[in-house]
């Protein structure tokens, strides 16, 4: 069975969700942030088929949208935004609608797609773009020999997981537990208790 590229980064931001995704799966609601997402993402490929390459300091080339992408190779699968073709050579560009920085999660998906991309066309990819879009920022990464055996040494893990059926343990930044959707489902998490002791005034 193939992962989905998704699942590097859900690993990457806390190991639990993947339980959540594939031994223990929960139902969560679409929240309004995933729909206007997708709006956005249709509203921008309608702009970037109008634009000039200049903001990926590109030359001339031809952009391909929403590629499927997989590799039994790999082991994983995919749905590439967009990635650049300019003489044989190929960029993986990811759409970020994040108003904070790219993060480590964020890095590691693109250089999945960047492998993915390498097995579709058969060539090597050297560098993929993240386009932290509400910023209108270009954010090359190097897709690296060390990049692409860290994403192998992830997709093992992930593998442990839903082998052995054990729930990872919690992640201990409590800020990525704030912000993640699935922590209604952490029963051992209790981050309100430490925002209130946070807040205390003695
Ligand atoms: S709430 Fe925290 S521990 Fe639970 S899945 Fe989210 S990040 Fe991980």
């Amino acid at each position: 069975m193939n992962l989905k590229v998704t699942d590097i980064k859900q690993y990457i931001y806390c190991p639990r969700i993947i339980y959540f995704l594939y031994i223990c799966p929960v139902s969560k609601k679409t929240t309004y942030k995933m729909e206007s997402g997708k709006v956005e993402h249709m509203v921008l490929d309608k702009l970037e088929e109008r634009r000039t390459l200049k903001r990926y300091r590109l030359a001339e080339g031809e952009r391909v949208f929403h590629t499927y992408l997989e590799s039994e190779r790999i082991g994983l699968q995919g749905k590439l935004d967009m990635h650049i073709v300019v003489d044989k050579q190929y960029y993986p560009v990811e759409y970020k609608f994040t108003e904070r920085s790219a993060s480590l999660n964020h890095k590691y998906q693109l250089v999945s797609y960047a492998m993915l991309l390498e097995d579709y066309y058969r060539c090597t990819v050297r560098n993929g773009l993240l386009y932290l879009v509400p910023k209108n920022e270009i954010i090359p990464v190097e897709i690296t020999p060390n990049a692409r055996e860290f994403v192998y040494e992830i997709i093992d893990k992930i593998r442990q997981i839903i082998r052995s059926e054990r729930v990872p343990e919690r992640q201990r930044k409590v800020n990525k537990c704030r912000d993640c959707e699935y922590r209604r489902f952490c029963g051992d998490i209790d981050i309100w208790t430490k925002e209130r002791v946070d807040k205390c005034i003695f």
